[in-house]
């Protein structure tokens, strides 16, 4: 779309996502444009502004965000901050009358989403949650060939994510501002996908926790976790994440007779993903030819898409909330032991 008709985005949080990643990705983008900075750093929004092409008087700080109301460039308010703040953002951005597009972890309560999603029906906003993985054509292959049964019933998902978490001087350390460790920031990628994967939601799920003890990096959010899905078909999902480990990041399925296997399955890019199937008596290996695109970029025009054809977006609000009440599950299966129906 010429840049007159694309829809308009504020992006709020000008951290390292929204930096290095979505900024950018409005380059590859057919249907989006950053016309809004929101931002607690005057001088930093400033030059970010002047380098896409953002009117100064569109730069808002954390007090003055609600002026956005009187912006009409601004149809989509874009949150990017630490996980605990996105509950206030979002429904300050519904009540500025604007759709709300929103990083994951949608919250850090089940009851918080359900805040969030009630104020965006109020005020009649779209709300999604930025699972940019559901948009990824890759992971998107992988659930078509899967759900249309190519190669038998499936059986088994596995999946992992994680990365060393770094220094001890950041957000995703603090609890109040996390909601917890690498569960809710990198597991999260595991439980969902497991969810499209099969599109069903789970019955029952069992977990475990280990933190190093004396890692004064872990004094408030685990460090990892290992959990398990059992879904009505059958289907398990045996699923782990961490703060501790360099890059695991592999997504596999198993069916009657196939072994998926993605690897680099949620980093930005390099997304691989190898089939290997029964074929008569043999075993042949397929890596189907699927094109790399910008997830962000993807993501953002099916949103935009959803405002200018007053569509559902794929990934609505109710997505956020289900993800969230299976974290608490999990922790609370973690917490005692035992399984915890659901
Ligand atoms: P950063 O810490 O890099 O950035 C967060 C930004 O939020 C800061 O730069 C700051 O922006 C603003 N902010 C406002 N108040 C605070 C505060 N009290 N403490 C820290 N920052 C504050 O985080 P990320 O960019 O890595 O993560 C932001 C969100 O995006 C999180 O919800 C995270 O889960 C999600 N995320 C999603 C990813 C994905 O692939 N979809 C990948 C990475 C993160 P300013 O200086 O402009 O005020």
């Amino acid at each position: 779309l010429p840049p007159d008709r694309r829809v308009g985005f504020a992006i709020v949080g000008l951290g390292h996502l929204a930096v290095q990643q979505i900024l950018p990705g409005f380059g590859s983008s057919r249907k989006a444009k950053p016309v809004a900075l929101v931002s607690g750093r005057a001088d930093k929004a400033r030059v970010i502004a002047s380098q896409y092409g953002i009117k100064p008087e569109a730069v808002y700080d954390y007090e003055s965000f609600d002026r956005i109301a009187q912006n009409p460039d601004v149809k989509v308010v874009y949150i990017v901050l630490p996980n605990a703040m996105h509950k206030e953002f979002v429904i300050r951005a519904a009540k500025a009358g604007k759709h709300v597009l929103c990083e994951k972890p949608m919250a850090t309560s089940s009851s918080d989403c359900r805040e969030m999603i009630d104020a965006c029906d109020k005020a009649g906003v779209k709300l999604m949650i930025a699972y940019r993985c559901q948009y990824e054509p890759h992971h998107r292959y992988l659930m078509d060939s899967v759900r249309k049964k190519d190669f038998g019933e499936m059986r088994l998902v596995r999946a992992v994510n994680g990365q060393d978490v770094g220094a001890i001087d950041q957000w995703r350390l603090r609890k109040a501002l996390s909601g917890g460790g690498s569960l809710p920031d990198v597991g999260i990628y595991c439980l969902n996908a497991a969810r499209y994967i099969t599109g069903e939601e789970p019955v029952e799920v069992f977990a475990q926790i280990s933190t190093p003890p004396n890692d004064p990096r872990f004094k408030e959010v685990e460090e990892s976790v290992s959990f398990q899905l059992r879904f009505p078909s059958g289907v398990l999902a045996e699923l782990s994440c961490s703060y501790g480990v360099h890059r695991a990041q592999t997504l596999e399925v198993h069916t009657a007779e196939a072994h998926y296997l993605m690897e680099h399955a949620f980093p930005y890019k390099g997304q691989r993903l190898q089939i290997s199937h029964k074929i008569g008596k043999s075993d042949a290996d397929v890596v189907p030819n699927i094109e790399q695109q910008d997830q962000f970029a993807l993501e953002m025009d099916h949103f935009a898409t959803c405002v200018m054809e007053n569509r559902v977006p794929r990934t609505p609000g109710e997505e956020g909330l289900q993800d969230q009440m299976l974290v608490e599950a999990i922790y609370q299966s973690a917490r005692t032991g035992q399984a915890v129906k659901l």
